[in-house]
């Protein structure tokens, strides 16, 4: 079968790379996974053996026949031919949440990233290979060139780790950067705030990056507004944390008229 680039097929072939996916995972009888873009299985044989419920999750045609055939035939797991941006988790049961895992299709993975986001209560823990550059965006700190909205967006609901850092040449075809593995596990304590607002007040913060925050914030917070939530007007918006992006997102919603204020 020859590769799909709109699909962002880059499938792995090397056995210590599958091996160190599979021991980071560790996978167990009581978890439940759902792998996302199981391709021809390099991971997923290894997690049909050892996870008590495996759901594979495949938008690629000729690729189900393959998957059924393999797998189809063991109860414990069910295969979904959709579009993972499509993908609704089940809600948790019994405090039981499930355990998402997937060398991603690089193409889609920041909207698929938002996408099982909004889904974290759902969630164990996710553990995904990625663009490197992907991962350096959403681990970054404040302060940096690539702190942003991705940063921002993951970290306010998801402790962010990096694994370890895979070569093109673990994959067919080669994708041409490097790749990285990394871990989400949802904050035991995230903070109450409304995702829309919040993805609003970054969006806008992040508009213009060599912009002060007070400009790009404009419309939606005065200066005086900015000040007394302990923000200096004229900081850039990547050394905002990620608990004042918060903070000005429950502003906002706890006075939406706040919007259509002008800046003194
Ligand atoms: N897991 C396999 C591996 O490691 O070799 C395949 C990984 S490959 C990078 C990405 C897989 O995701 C492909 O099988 C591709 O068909 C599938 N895929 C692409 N877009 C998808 C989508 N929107 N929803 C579900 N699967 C998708």
């Amino acid at each position: 079968m020859k590769a799909k680039k709109r699909l962002g097929q880059n499938f792995l072939h090397d056995p210590n790379i599958i091996g160190k996916i599979l021991h980071v995972a560790n996978p167990g009888k009581s978890d439940t996974f759902y792998e996302i873009g199981s391709g021809h299985g390099a991971i997923t044989d290894e997690l049909v053996k050892r996870a008590g419920t495996v759901h594979l999750v495949e938008l690629d045609d000729e690729l189900i026949p393959e998957l059924e055939e393999k797998y189809g035939q063991h109860a414990h797991v069910t295969i979904h031919h959709l579009d993972a941006l499509t993908l609704q988790l089940p809600a948790s049961m019994d405090g039981r949440k499930v355990r998402v895992i997937g060398n991603l299709p690089y193409n889609v993975s920041t909207p698929l990233l938002i996408h099982l986001l909004q889904q974290a209560d759902r969630i164990e823990d996710m553990l995904f290979m990625l663009q490197k550059e992907v991962v350096t965006r959403m681990a970054a700190q404040p302060g940096g060139k690539d702190y942003g909205r991705l940063s921002v967006m993951l970290q306010h609901r998801f402790d962010v780790h990096p694994l370890f850092v895979v070569k093109p040449g673990s994959f067919v075809p080669a994708p041409r950067v490097d790749s990285q593995m990394v871990r989400l596990v949802p904050k035991a304590h995230p903070p109450l705030v409304d995702f829309s607002t919040l993805e609003r007040v970054v969006k806008q913060a992040f508009s213009q990056r060599r912009k002060t925050l007070k400009n790009n914030l404009k419309g939606l917070f005065s200066t005086r507004q900015l000040e007394d939530m302990g923000l200096d007007p004229r900081q850039r918006p990547e050394t905002v944390s990620v608990d004042q992006y918060c903070q000005l997102a429950r502003a906002l919603e706890a006075n939406p008229s706040t919007g259509s204020m002008t800046v003194i």
